[in-house]
């Protein structure tokens, strides 16, 4: 007897055909072709399961996809906003990160990757298309997180070290304008921007690089959370 059990997940990317082998016992009711949901939390449904051998067949590959929240996209995020909000939904390290958003294009890419040490004031080395995929927006949208691609200033007026607003960055709302050392204060708050963290006063790196992306939004000296709404429900 085979028993074909097909099961989508919410996404819709993912089936299973569960195939059994060996039936436990007679059974006078029909195994259902089709298990929702519901169904298989059931006790009942949790046994046919277990009488059944799962197999993945190798032709039906399952597209690799990242987390992303629409909600948490304001238009104007800074690179690092976004990196950082990304990293965090995935899980991901700054190494990990920064293989997904280097260009393969790019000249020295190896040694890139190996020092971990990426300018994000401007995106000579990171693959803009990539990024809009991944944040589900538009080119404009990705062109405005790069201080030095939005602006027409010197790399001398934009800070080498993360400038913010500590009311927009509780929200995960970091801008590129926050980076021009000629701004002095949030737009939105009218509050100094701060380069340092409050509790420490350790700068952070305007760079993707481990100390600011293995923990996205956590001070790497003294783990003070920047960002705490971002992990409210
Ligand atoms: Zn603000
Ligand atoms: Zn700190």
């Amino acid at each position: 007897m085979v028993t074909v059990a097909r099961w989508t997940q919410r996404t819709g990317s993912l089936v299973i055909i569960a195939k059994r082998i060996k039936p436990l016992r007679r059974r006078t009711e029909p195994v259902p072709w089709h298990i929702t949901d519901s169904q298989i939390n059931t006790p009942t449904a949790r046994r046919k399961i277990s009488a059944a051998r799962i197999l993945v067949p190798a032709t039906a590959a399952i597209p690799a996809t990242y987390c992303w929240r629409d909600s948490w996209l304001t238009g104007f995020d800074s690179v690092f906003a976004l990196l950082s909000k990304f990293a965090l939904l995935n899980g991901l390290t700054a190494r990990e990160l920064a293989t997904l958003v280097v260009s393969t294009r790019c000249q020295g890419r190896t040694r890139l990757l190996d020092e971990l040490d990426l300018d994000l004031r401007d995106s000579a080395v990171i693959d803009r298309n990539k990024l809009v995929r991944l944040f589900h927006t538009n080119a404009q949208v990705i062109s405005r997180g790069f201080v030095l691609d939005t602006f027409p200033v010197r790399p001398s007026e934009c800070a080498k070290v993360l400038r913010y607003c500590p009311d927009c960055l509780t929200f995960g709302w970091h801008f590129s304008l926050f980076q021009l050392t000629f701004v002095h204060r949030c737009p939105i708050h009218q509050l100094v921007l701060r380069d340092f963290c409050a509790a420490c006063k350790t700068r952070v790196p305007y760079r993707l690089a481990a100390s600011a992306f293995d923990n996205p939004f956590i001070c790497s000296h003294c783990q003070a959370d920047f960002a705490p709404s971002l992990g409210e429900p």
